[in-house]
């Protein structure tokens, strides 16, 4: 099982995707788009969309 990584960001806490640093309110969707990430190396945009990018 992928363990998620949280980060603390203006009062919410995200749901981060390793791969490529994109956060997410809830956990499911975090999941799915590290699953995704791994598996085809690129982020779907369907997915990301949901999310904020919290990298530098
Ligand atoms: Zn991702």
């Amino acid at each position: 099982m992928i363990m998620v990584k949280t980060v603390k960001r203006g009062g919410k806490t995200y749901n981060v995707c390793e791969a490529c640093d994109y956060g997410y309110l809830d956990e499911e969707t975090a999941r799915a788009c590290e699953a995704w990430c791994t598996k085809h190396k690129s982020c779907n945009l369907e997915i990301t969309k949901k999310g904020e990018y919290l990298g530098d």
